[in-house]
């Protein structure tokens, strides 16, 4: 009898994709938001001059 469990663990979890590079980030990955976009850190730090908000 198959009587998976149904996968409700991952409750909160969002799934994002960076606009940079469009890949997924992972949820263990540091990501950052900008203007309702969200990218890599990485791929945030290559962006060029952007309005980085002064946080
Ligand atoms: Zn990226």
């Amino acid at each position: 009898m198959m009587n998976a469990e149904k996968t409700q663990s991952k409750s909160t979890e969002l799934k994002v994709w960076c606009e940079h590079c469009s890949i997924r980030i992972a949820p263990n990955e540091e990501r950052t938001a900008v203007s309702g976009k969200v990218y890599h850190v990485r791929c945030y730090l290559k962006l060029p001059a952007i309005a980085k908000p002064k946080a």
